[in-house]
């Protein structure tokens, strides 16, 4: 299964690729190798935004309302 993925490269470069999950390294542009980051691009796009406490806290409610659905058909 594809999926994008975060890459760091080890010239200090962010990219993103769609990727099967066990490709862990890519080729970057510069020619260097990228090592997959662990963030999940949702994140990363969040925190990098500077909005992140807001973003996250929305997700946080959007989350715990989920559970919550969940819990009500159990
Ligand atoms: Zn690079």
């Amino acid at each position: 299964m594809k999926r994008m993925f975060e890459f760091a490269c080890e010239s200090g470069h962010k990219i993103e690729r769609y990727v099967i999950y066990e490709m862990k390294t890519v080729q970057c542009e510069c020619g260097g190798q990228a090592h997959r980051t662990l963030q999940a691009p949702a994140f990363r796009l969040e925190g990098w935004s500077g909005s992140f406490p807001s973003s996250y806290g929305r997700f946080e409610k959007s989350h715990m309302d989920k559970l919550k659905a969940e819990r009500k058909l159990l």
